[in-house]
């Protein structure tokens, strides 16, 4: 038996304690994360357990999203804001990007020479990275994204450490998949719950148009309920559908370049005769010369389409609905400002949740609380958000902020 080694059966009899310690521990994390079914905090609890578990500085969870090809961050044990999560690190040249395109395990021991790290990431999760130990999320039948540790405390990564972190990876991966499918199912419950309505107020009609005694002028009203329930379900089954999509990530967004003003055009012909019927004029301010952006032009139809179909419907009669677009910086604006009844401030933060209703407008109008959330999704997908501003019984409007060609959908 060679000294060296005899030295390293040494080493590892000495190190069984710490080793089963660091496994017992893993145990405990592992039950605790099949019971975590919101992802923000599964994510951060894994990322605490793979700095625990590896002893590293910190650690964080890069998750690739279907639509983009990209991989983000949705973890990390220091702090990130929105804009670090909506970075997208490009799979093709980064630490993160090859371990998650090989699908295998990576140990950089120093990053600063590796031509594959990603300088930003250091800006992203404020470290000064030195080496890394990378693992891919590997889930039943796919790649879910990667868990990544910075700068072993003592010492350097040893195998040990990835052997861990490898099995933190495994468990973590059935947690994502659990979560994201419980939240799926959140989903259809809430849809379900959303068609009460609607069906109890047909079922009603439907049972009281049967009597004999009914008044014709009765008899019409309630046909008219019942025309207008029905249409209220038709246009629930179809902004289902585009939420399921959206959510599940199963829609494709194409890139091809898109001339915002044309698009505002197009989509003002679109709703012009619902404008009329209430007397509300359409106005535009539109910048010459602007540049298209890359965008998926019928998506962002729906949003623009999404956002004027509101700036009528919660408008008062005779209002106004005015169209700008404009550069500032780096991105393009496009606001739609109506003169409706305004949304109070408490109200705000929420209507972009998916089935939010502002509860007073909720009688007078007929709506599934979706539109707004499908527009910020799709929003999202080209790198832009839409936010809003809103005075009480003057007015709302919301503006999409799209980033410049270069950046949108890359
Ligand atoms: P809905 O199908 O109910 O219109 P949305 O998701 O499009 O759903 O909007 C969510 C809620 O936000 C609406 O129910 C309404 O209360 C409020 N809202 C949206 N747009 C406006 C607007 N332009 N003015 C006032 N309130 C608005």
């Amino acid at each position: 038996m060679s000294s060296d080694r005899s030295a390293r059966e040494i080493s590892a009899i000495t190190n069984y304690p710490r080793l089963l310690k660091r496994y017992a521990r893993l145990l405990e994390i592992a039950s605790e994360l099949v019971s975590m079914l919101d992802l923000n905090t599964l994510l951060q609890h894994i990322v605490d357990a793979a700095q625990e578990l590896t002893e590293s500085e910190g650690a964080s969870l890069l998750l690739y999203d279907p639509q983009t090809h990209h991989l983000y961050f949705q973890a990390a044990t220091g702090p990130l804001n929105e804009q670090e999560k909506q970075t997208a690190i490009p799979a093709e040249s980064s630490i993160a990007g090859w371990i998650f395109t090989n699908n295998e395990p990576l140990l950089v021991e120093d990053a600063m020479s590796d031509p594959r790290f990603f300088r930003e990431v250091d800006v992203l999760t404020h470290f000064k990275t030195r080496s890394i130990l990378g693992v891919p999320l590997l889930a039943k039948d796919k790649t879910l994204g990667v868990i990544e540790v910075v700068n072993k405390l003592k010492g350097t990564f040893e195998e040990m450490d990835l052997r861990l972190l490898q099995s933190l990876a495994a468990q973590a991966a059935i947690a994502i998949e659990n979560s994201r499918l419980f939240q799926q199912s959140d989903l259809v419950a809430e849809m379900v719950h959303e068609l009460r309505t609607p069906l109890a107020a047909l079922t009603a009609a439907a049972h009281l148009i049967q009597r004999p005694e009914l008044e014709d002028d009765q008899r019409e009203k309630l046909s008219r309920t019942m025309y207008s329930e029905v249409q209220r379900l038709n246009e629930m089954a179809t902004d289902f559908l585009d939420i399921a999509r959206l959510e599940s990530g199963r829609i494709s967004f194409v890139r091809e370049p898109v001339h915002l003003e044309g698009l505002i055009r197009e989509c003002l012909e679109i709703i012009r005769p619902q404008a009329e019927a209430e007397r509300i004029t359409l106005a535009t301010e539109i910048d010459r010369s602007l540049e298209p952006v890359l965008g998926d032009r019928n998506r962002l139809k729906q949003l623009l389409l999404n956002l004027l179909t509101n700036a009528i419907k919660y408008n008062r009669q005779r209002g106004q609905v005015l169209v700008t677009l404009r550069n500032k910086g780096d991105e393009l604006l496009l606001s739609v400002k109506d003169t409706g009844k305004g949304i109070p401030p408490e109200s705000l933060p929420r209507v972009f949740d998916r089935f939010y209703r502002v509860p007073a407008q909720e009688s007078g109008t007929v709506g599934s609380g979706l539109g707004l959330a499908i527009a910020q999704t799709i929003a999202k997908n080209h790198h832009g958000i839409i936010e809003v501003e809103s005075v009480l019984d003057q007015g709302s409007t919301f503006t999409l902020r799209l980033p410049h060609v270069k950046s949108a959908i890359s």
